[in-house]
Formats: structure tokens, C-alpha cells, sequence
């Protein structure tokens, strides 16, 4: 049976993820988006339900408490997590589902789901992703320097990914992103199974 798949998606602040996001789900709008619980306020542009769910510090604590995420991050003092009910209902519907999440999300991830393939976006250099958080105008000074703090980190740490992809060129990037879950059917995370079933027809 073809099982919907769960992918983890990284990249900095600035590394034009959220864009190369929407246009893939404008070209598979198939796949599921885990739409995470957030803290911190809401930009301009962005709508409540879309990407977040901005919520009270306090109900985030009740849903840390009543183990209702998948995994949650402090990211530069707000916190960020992932319901974990969408996205078992996705998985569950045989959908392949999106998770957005910091390289720590990234991490508890996996531990919880090892079938999860894991894709990190880079940014073309740490130049042009200084230009594009410095371009944005939505942050002060002081959480652009911290969110490129952050972005040094994350960037180290793109080795713990099954995939990289570079958006330099948006349609590139995102063909890029369609050929990895393409690819991902036929690996072997995704193929245990199989060679059981294989296996267990083999006459002796
Ligand atoms: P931003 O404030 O720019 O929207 O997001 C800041 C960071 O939080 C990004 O690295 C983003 O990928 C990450 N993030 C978004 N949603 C989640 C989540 O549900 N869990 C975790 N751990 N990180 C998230």
C-alpha cells in the first residue's frame, strides 16, 4: 500500500522557503501542510490558519502539557510546534504531508518518525540571505541579527538531512522538491516493507 509520507522541511529565516512552499502546493495541492502553533505576533501580510495558528503563550503550555504536539521549539524567545493530530490524520488518509520546522523540530521529528524525509532549503549564500531578511522591513534590527544568528546554526547543521536544495531559481528549487517526493517512493525508508512481503513468498 502506498502509505502518505511525512516530510520535514528546513531552511533559515531568509532562505526564501515559505515562497518556494506555496508554490509547490499551488503545483500539488495534494499534499497536506501542517499548519504549526505559534506565539510570536503576526506579521504583516500573513493571515491566522494559513501557515500558524498564533496562540497565547499559556495555550501553548496546555498543549505541551496535554501532549497534543508533535514537537515544539523555543526559537528566539517565541515558541513553535507541530500538532500532532493533523498530521496523524494525513498520514493516516494516505497523504503526504509537510512539516515546517527549525532544525531542532527537525530533530524530534525523526526520533518520533525515522520514515520522515528530511529536506534542508539553502539559501544561494549568507549574503543573499542577509540582503533578503534585511529587504523583508517586517523585523528590527536587533531579530534580524539574532535570526542570523540562528541562520549560521541552522545552516551548520543542514548535514543531519536526507536532501538539500538551493533556491537560487524558484521554479528550479520547486521542480527540485517535486522530484524528491517523486524519488522518495521508491527508497528505502519507504520500502521496508516490500522486501518482507518479497521475502515471505519465497518458497523454501
Ligand atoms: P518564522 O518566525 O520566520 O515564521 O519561523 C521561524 C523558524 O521557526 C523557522 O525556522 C521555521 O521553520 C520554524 N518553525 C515554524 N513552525 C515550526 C514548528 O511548528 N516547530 C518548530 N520547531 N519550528 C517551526
Amino acid at each position: 500500500m502506498n502509505k502518505g509520507s511525512v516530510f520535514i522541511i528546513s531552511g533559515p529565516s531568509g532562505s526564501g522557503k515559505d515562497t518556494l512552499l506555496v508554490k509547490l502546493f499551488e503545483k500539488c495541492p495534494e499534499i497536506k501542510f501542517s499548519i504549526s502553533s505559534v506565539t510570536r505576533n503576526m506579521r504583516e501580510g500573513e493571515k491566522e490558519g494559513e501557515k500558524y495558528n498564533f496562540i497565547s503563550r499559556e495555550k501553548f503550555e496546555s498543549m505541551i502539557k496535554n501532549d497534543e504536539l508533535l514537537e515544539y521549539n523555543l526559537y528566539v524567545d517565541n515558541y513553535y510546534g507541530t500538532p500532532r493530530e493533523p498530521v496523524e490524520r494525513a498520514v493516516a488518509e494516505n497523504k503526504d504531508v509537510f512539516i515546517e520546522v527549525d532544525v531542532n523540530g527537525a530533530e524530534s521529528i525523526r526520533k518520533k518518525l525515522p520514515e520522515a524525509i528530511s529536506i534542508f532549503i539553502m539559501p544561494p549564500s549568507f549574503e543573499e540571505l542577509k540582503r533578503r531578511l534585511s529587504s523583508r522591513g517586517t523585523e528590527t534590527e536587533e531579530i534580524i541579527t539574532l535570526r542570523m544568528a540562528a541562520a549560521l546554526d541552522e545552516i551548520k547543521r543542514a548535514v543531519e538531512y536526507d536532501y538539500i536544495v538551493v533556491n537560487d531559481d524558484l521554479s528550479t528549487a520547486v521542480e527540485d522538491i517535486i522530484s524528491i517526493i517523486r524519488g522518495s517512493k521508491f527508497s528505502i525508508k519507504k520500502q521496508k516493507n516490500l522486501i518482507d512481503e518479497v521475502l515471505l513468498n519465497v518458497k523454501s
